[in-house]
């Protein structure tokens, strides 16, 4: 089983270039992050995310074209079969960000954007060149398009 935040289901367009992002807290995280800034995510929190859970969030936030899973939980099987369903029920791009320094190979076929790397307060977030976090897009590294977008370079992502 996977669970979600119903609370904290936002829409946001930093997460993801160039995409308008709907972006649902997972718990049970995996990571084990020193500046973690979500820590009841590591907690077996929320509501199970289902494949209705996901037709009722999609319709709510209607115009969103990528679905990022903000954590991975601790089943993977539900996890790739809940992103199998985000691309072919509804047609948007999925996206993960784990926190772990490094996830199997076969996200990368499951997930259309894949963001890794623990969250360390003195190479900070994306935003910064300094940072340890990666986003792939299809195994191609897109970091850097963080870099030259005139975001905060101190804002945390998660
Ligand atoms: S990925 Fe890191 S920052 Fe996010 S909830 Fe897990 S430990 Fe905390």
């Amino acid at each position: 089983m996977i669970k979600y935040v119903p609370s904290q289901a936002p829409v946001v367009l930093e997460e993801i270039p160039a995409k308008v992002t709907l972006a649902v807290e997972i718990s049970n995280c995996r990571g084990n992050c020193e500046g973690c800034h979500s820590p009841w995510l590591k907690d077996d929190v929320g509501e199970p995310l289902t494949e209705e859970v996901i037709d009722h969030l999609v319709a709510d936030n209607f115009g969103v074209n990528c679905f990022l899973f903000l954590g991975e939980g601790k089943d993977p099987g539900t996890l790739l079969r809940l992103a199998a369903y985000v691309r072919e029920k509804h047609k948007l791009e999925t996206a993960l960000y784990s926190g772990r320094p490094s996830v199997e190979d076969f996200y990368f076929d499951a997930f259309d954007y894949v963001k890794v790397g623990p969250y360390i307060p003195a190479f900070g977030p994306l935003g910064k060149p300094t940072t340890n976090q990666r986003l792939y897009y299809h195994r191609e590294d897109i970091t850097s398009r963080f870099w030259h977008r005139g975001l905060d370079p101190n804002k945390k992502t998660i």
